[in-house]
């Protein structure tokens, strides 16, 4: 887990994961070299499983704690490999391509080029120092060795290159989701409170098949602008629309329908908690200490309540709910009535 969080940091998960990869297959490969050199049983067995022995432990510990390849894990392996085809353990071969790759995954083409060498003359010359080849043969393996590690190499550079590129596409992709997410919920959100607007109201509530639809007002809201100032009332307005965010439950909606006005919608609430709901945040609101400077500024609201049925046009249930809201302001104010048909209609 803690590899995974350091490492994300520098590339991403699938450079990554190939990288990973050729460190735990490097590992599976020193075990060969260990059962190879057993089987043997030459005299040149101990201080084979010796190394290979020290490559297991440096390399597991490596993976487990270290955050990408870097410069030491380079040079630690390329002495442990060294000494053991020094010895003639002839499955340790591989574990230079292993490590090629790995690096070269690493630092990208700048640098490809030298890890080709550093790693090829490594091999070569512990190979020539362990069995004193005759000259011509050490040149062949210095080309034989040298041409397949630039080939790794070259494969390792591509495959990184494409990786690099899925990983700033996908990232371009998500950048632009991103954008268009924010944009959308821009367009559907008032910019004073932070409810949604009365296009989200319009895209949202015509969608639902039924609910209980508040609608909220502010009481002599004119009076406060003319008393307090414009900007006075604008706080109010950020206000209230915060109690009405903190006073709803998930699945809740509540807009700015226009002004001073706002609209709550509780999807499938019955009346009976329609009601309960406007009159908590009616006298929550009336509870509110608002102070501006040194002078405290009440306010209230009224809240007319309808319900729309299945079948029912949102713009019938508003309109019921706003005749509510009339007779509430007329009962008062600081008031929440509902529709019905003997009172209202
Ligand atoms: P009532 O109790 O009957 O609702 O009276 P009211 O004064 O609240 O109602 P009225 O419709 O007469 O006035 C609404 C006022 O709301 C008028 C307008 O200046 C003010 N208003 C509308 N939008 C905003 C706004 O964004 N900011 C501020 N500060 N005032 C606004
Ligand atoms: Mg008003
Ligand atoms: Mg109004």
């Amino acid at each position: 887990m803690k590899r995974e969080n350091q490492t994300s940091i520098r590339y991403g998960s699938s450079l990554d994961t190939i990288q990973f990869l050729t460190g735990r297959i490097g590992l599976i490969f020193a075990l060969f070299v260990v059962a190879n050199a057993m089987v043997e049983g030459t005299p040149a067995m101990v201080p084979v499983i010796v190394t290979a022995g020290l490559y297991l432990v440096f390399n597991g510990l490596l993976y487990r704690y270290a955050a990408v390849p870097n410069a030491a894990e380079l040079l630690v392996n390329l002495i442990l490999c060294a000494y053991m085809t020094y010895w003639g353990a002839v499955y340790s071969n591989i574990l230079y391509y292993l490590l090629l790759g790995r690096m070269v995954l690493r630092v990208g083409q700048k640098r490809a080029g030298e890890m080709v060498l550093l790693t090829g003359l490594t091999f070569v010359a512990a190979s020539a120092l362990g069995r004193e080849l005759p000259f011509a043969a050490i040149g062949m393996n210095v080309l034989f060795h040298l041409l397949s590690m630039s080939l790794l190499a070259f494969m390792a550079l591509k495959i990184r290159l494409i990786m690099l590129q899925k990983m700033n596409a996908d990232k371009e992709k998500a950048e632009l989701i991103q954008e268009k997410d924010r944009n959308q919920l821009m367009a559907l959100t008032d910019g004073l409170t932070g409810l949604y607007n009365y296009r989200a109201y319009r895209e949202k509530v015509d969608a639902l098949p039924q609910c209980v639809l508040l609608v909220v007002d502010i009481d002599h809201f004119k009076r406060l602008n003319d008393t307090y100032g414009h900007l006075c009332g604008d706080k109010i307005l950020v206000i209230l629309g915060n109690i009405i965010k903190n006073s709803l439950r998930k699945g809740d909606l509540a807009f700015r329908y226009g002004g001073e006005e706002f609209v709550i919608v509780l999807p499938a609430a019955t009346a009976q908690l329609g009601y309960k709901v406007a009159e908590r945040l009616r006298a929550r609101v009336a509870e509110t200490k608002f102070i501006q400077g040194t002078t405290y500024v009440p306010f209230t609201i009224s809240i007319g309540m309808a319900l729309k049925g299945p079948g029912m046009e949102t713009q019938l249930a508003f309109e019921q709910a706003d005749k509510a809201l009339y007779r509430a302001k007329r009962m008062g104010r600081n008031n929440v009535q509902y529709f019905d048909n003997v009172a209202n209609g």
